[in-house]
């Protein structure tokens, strides 16, 4: 532990001392061991068992004898207070060493020192791995560990000394503590040295709640609280042993517990205390048991073959309400404890997992609701692990319950961390890392089983506009309100997810192009039709590319195919959606990609060739009269009305269509949504005002025609002359 040499414990060591060659392998083992403990200082939330805890236990049984299972205990329970303690007693058996105690007093200290912590098997887990603070009252209880450690002891030591040491660790020099009755050099030499280097442990090692102080700074405290908390004279004694050589102090203490307890009988401390008893060896083991069980912070209960409860600890006891006296020798039953599933459905005798294990011999773990003393539910982890002999006849089983709050808590903090990881942080859906991990996943899986993938990229229209005329903080809830409507039209097995600034994508798994437009189309006018109260009640676009994967896609290519689809529509106009097939950058679609939303609405293989929005300054009934201007000087052919829809047929006659002699004629439909809105945003001199919107959408009339370049610019010129007759303009033209 300590790394700086001093002449006395140079000379000590220099005398040569037969080591056996176990010895040697052991000096070996305990470099590791101190270097193993030093991790598992470090690492309180997960503490490792590596091969050096077949050392440790070898150190820990020498020293310990039949009391080794209560330092296993503390093991199982909370690994960095065994090492903690292992540190503690190494130290104090290499001080005592240079103190010149001898060595039954060594012996007291370095046992006293190895078990001056095992009341803390009786301390909450949540508390032990709390990373804050503890509160008054969680420090009440974690200070009950003394009278636990206390109570463990004094069952079954024979040493009075050994128990002093313990008692005293605590108390301050100069008497401040008022529950212990001597100060000063009244108090036990073993328990003087025991507080300086449990301090000092404690403090040079990192903790959840604290970082580990520097040696030096630690040593000043103790210096800082000499002759109050501590032996004023031991704290200048152990500065010296502070400097000393730690690396022959390890060795000597080492070869006395390797070597020289090795040949001693270990168990001269313990002894059960009960005269009827006393040479019991077995009854001391009982006992042991018995202690364990009642100190145990996690409920335990044994029952018999036969389901009879035959042990109910004392946990189960303050955690239930139920006093064993009622529990002892009574069928199990889960009704007594309303024991509940994961779902919270109550268990039955037919489905309880603790009858299920002790029937079938396995061991069985599962998360469980009970009831507690409050009758409040608590959720529990239960362990059930059937009793089975060496002829694998099953005895019964030991039941093992623990409070789940603070795993769940720790299953909630992961969750959390896994949000921020792969989440955007303003809009909540999945981030540009977690889109770019889940589409080359997804590219992979779909080229492999041969199914429908398709892709959705789109981009807010204009939005440097409306950060530039709202603000910022107006822009981000325009962003989250498009990130919500595009989670509310996706399925939950799609993906939605912020490319960055003001582009959102969509993965599409199991879904072809046209499925995809239609979905894009429909998120399209959902946007179109919100109108945002940060923005003046005002309406954000936004233009969509889709594309479905093609055989030979790459992620990228896919990604590449959706994003030129996506600048085709910003080109078209903005507030529309795209689609591109294979490889395509522009031109013509294969026969069996064209299928456009309208088209897939109504069966129709006919493609979209353009969405666009548009308002005229005059109320719904003059909009329509101008509609009829249109409609009989192009010779339209009305196809079907509803309450606010127009289904117009055009054929390639129209001089709208038609204006060059080569032009081929094309016929097309045209679809008008019509829609009356209070414009709120006058001209100057303009009071408040009714307008129309109209949604128009255009495609080719017969899916034969190819050459799609030329379609779409008539479909232009014919929304061009369309908006002339109305008098309207581009809609997200306005008032940006
Ligand atoms: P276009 O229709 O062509 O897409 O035009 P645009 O103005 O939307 O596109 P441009 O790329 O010129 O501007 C994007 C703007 O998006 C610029 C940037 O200020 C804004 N933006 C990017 N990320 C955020 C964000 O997190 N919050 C806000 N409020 N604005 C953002
Ligand atoms: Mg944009
Ligand atoms: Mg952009």
């Amino acid at each position: 532990m300590f790394d700086q040499r001093s002449e006395s414990m140079a000379r000590e060591s220099a005398q040569p001392t037969a080591v056996p060659a176990a010895a040697d392998q052991g000096i070996t083992a305990l470099t590791s061991l101190l270097e193993n403990l030093e991790e598992v200082a470090q690492s309180e939330t997960s503490p490792r068992y590596s091969a050096d805890s077949a050392h440790q236990n070898r150190l820990v049984q020498v020293r310990l004898g039949v009391a080794s299972g209560l330092f296993l205990a503390l093991r199982v329970k909370h690994a960095p207070t065994a090492a903690h303690s292992l540190r503690v007693a190494l130290a104090c058996s290499s001080w005592s060493l240079r103190l010149g105690l001898d060595s039954s007093q060594r012996d007291e200290l370095e046992v006293a020192a190895l078990l001056h912590d095992i009341g803390k098997i009786g301390v909450p887990d949540a508390l032990l791995s709390k990373p804050g603070r503890l509160s008054k009252e969680e420090m009440a209880i974690m200070n009950r560990h003394r009278a636990h450690s206390r109570e463990i002891l004094s069952a079954c030591s024979a040493s009075s000394e050994l128990l002093r040491i313990v008692w005293y660790a605590p108390a301050w020099f100069d008497g401040r503590r008022p529950e212990f009755d001597c100060k000063g050099e009244d108090l036990p030499l073993g328990a003087r040295i025991l507080s300086i280097v449990d301090a000092f442990d404690a403090m040079t090692t990192d903790h959840l709640y604290r970082r580990a102080l520097s040696r030096e700074r630690a040593m000043a405290e103790l210096f800082e609280h000499a002759g109050t908390q501590f032996d004023p004279a031991l704290v200048r004694e152990f500065h010296g042993f502070f400097q000393a050589n730690h690396n022959r102090l390890a060795e000597s203490v080492t070869r006395r517990w390797l070597h020289d307890l090795m040949r001693q009988p270990k168990d001269d401390f313990w002894r059960l205390n009960h005269p009827a008893d006393q040479d019991d060896v077995a009854s001391v083991h009982r006992l042991f048991h018995e202690q364990l069980l009642d100190n145990m912070h996690d409920s335990v209960v044994f029952l018999d073959a036969d389901l009879t409860i035959r042990r109910w600890n004392r946990a189960i006891e303050f955690l239930t309400g139920i006093p064993s006296t009622r529990a002892e020798n009574q069928p199990w039953d889960p009704a007594i404890l309303q024991v509940r599933d994961e779902n919270f459905k109550l268990v039955t005798a037919g489905n309880c997992p603790v009858i299920q294990a002790i029937r079938s011999g396995t061991m069985a773990s599962c998360r469980l609701y009970i009831s507690d003393a409050k009758q409040e539910k608590v959720s529990i982890d239960a362990h059930i692990t059937p009793v089975v002999d060496s002829e694998g006849q099953v005895h019964g089983a030991t039941l093992l319950l623990q409070d789940a709050s603070s795993r769940i808590s720790l299953e909630e903090r992961v969750q959390t961390l896994h949000e921020r990881v792969t989440q955007d942080g303003l809009t909540r859906v999945a981030n540009r890392a977690e889109l770019d991990r889940v589409h080359k996943e997804w590219v992979k899986l779909h080229l492999e089983k041969g199914s429908p993938y398709s892709m959705i990229i789109c981009d807010l229209d204009h939005f440097k506009k409306i950060n530039d005329t709202f603000g910022h903080q107006a822009g981000d809830d325009a962003l989250v309100t498009f990130a919500s409507i595009l989670k509310k039209f996706c399925r939950a097995t799609d993906l939605v997810a912020r490319y960055g600034g003001e582009e959102f994508v969509v993965l599409c798994p199991d879904c072809d192009n046209a499925t995809a437009t239609v979905r894009a189309e429909a998120i399209r006018e959902a946007l179109g039709a919100r109108p945002h109260p940060t923005l003046d009640g005002k309406c954000v676009t936004a233009s969509f590319g889709v594309t479905e994967l093609q055989p030979g896609d790459t992620p990228e290519t896919m990604l590449r195919r959706a994003d030129r689809a996506l600048l085709q529509a910003k080109d078209d106009g903005r507030n529309a959606v795209v689609q591109l097939g294979a490889g395509m950058s522009e031109g013509p679609l294969p026969r069996s990609r064209r299928r456009g939303w309208l088209a897939w609405l109504h069966h129709d293989p006919g493609q979209l060739l353009l969405s666009r929005k548009v308002i005229t300054a005059v109320p719904l009934n003059l909009a329509v009269e101008k509609l009829r201007g249109f409609i009989s000087d192009n010779k339209a052919e009305i196809i079907d009305i509803s309450e606010s829809r127009v289904t117009l047929g055009i054929d390639g006659k129209s001089d709208l269509l038609h204006r060059r002699s080569t032009d081929h004629p094309t016929a097309f439909l045209i679809e008008l949504e019509l829609r009356e809105i209070i414009w709120d945003q006058p001209a100057v001199g303009e009071s408040v005002s009714v307008r129309t919107v109209v949604h128009v959408t255009i495609r080719p009339k017969r899916h034969r025609d190819r050459r799609r370049r030329d379609s779409t610019e008539r479909a232009r010129r014919l929304l061009l002359g369309l908006k002339s007759y109305l008098m309207a303009q581009d809609y997200d033209h306005l008032g940006k």
